[in-house]
């Protein structure tokens, strides 16, 4: 019998892409998702990261390859880059920083220059362990989403709050997406 490659067995793989302000917690959501880590300071790395995830739905191997911009969010020469042929977008800010939520606007104009119609967008309000100092409400998150035709969740990186079931939706929905096209 051949032994097996993980390489090769793969039914799908989407590319998910985290956008949203720096320091709403991008990083720290892939790595409480990836690696079930958290850190208290941000690292600023140079250049586009991504880590893979799989997950198996309907018995299909789906291989999840989240890039992070790790700390490039002010640098367009890497825009377009990012993006190519992104099938899934977590669009982040922070519930405590009333900035980053306004800055939405921004981040959905970019992502719908850049990718495709018909892209699975999440809007996420992160850091919801931080009730006390809260500066946007649960219900101006879920309409601004509703408004925007995009899911929405608010989590937490530091607790884990929601973080496995935000990424584990885009993931099934692109994959229900991808398999009605196919059908
Ligand atoms: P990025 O710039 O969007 O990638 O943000 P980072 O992941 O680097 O996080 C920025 C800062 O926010 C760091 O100090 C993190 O420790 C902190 N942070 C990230 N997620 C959370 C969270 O869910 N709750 C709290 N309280 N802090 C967080
Ligand atoms: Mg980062």
């Amino acid at each position: 019998m051949m032994p097996y490659d993980e390489e090769t067995t793969e039914d799908y793989i989407f590319k998910i892409v985290l956008t949203g302000d720096s320091a709403v917690g991008k990083s720290n959501l892939l790595s409480r998702y990836a690696r079930d880590e958290f850190h208290a300071s941000s690292k600023t790395t140079i250049g586009v990261e991504f880590q893979t995830q799989s997950v198996i739905i309907d018995g299909k191997r789906i291989k999840a390859q989240i890039w992070d911009t790790a700390g490039q969010e002010r640098f367009k020469a890497v825009t377009s880059a990012y993006y190519r042929g992104a099938v899934g977008a977590l669009v982040v800010y922070d519930i405590s920083r009333r900035q980053s939520f306004d800055d939405i606007g921004r981040w959905l104009e970019e992502l719908r220059v850049h990718s495709d119609m018909s892209v699975v967008a999440m809007l996420v309000g992160n850091k919801c362990d931080l009730e006390h100092l809260r500066e946007v409400s649960q219900e101006e998150g879920r309409s601004l989403a509703e408004s925007e035709g995009m899911y929405f969740m608010e989590t937490s990186a530091l607790d884990s709050t929601n973080v496995h079931k935000a990424f584990q939706t885009v993931v099934t929905e692109i994959y229900n997406v991808v398999s009605r096209k196919v059908l």
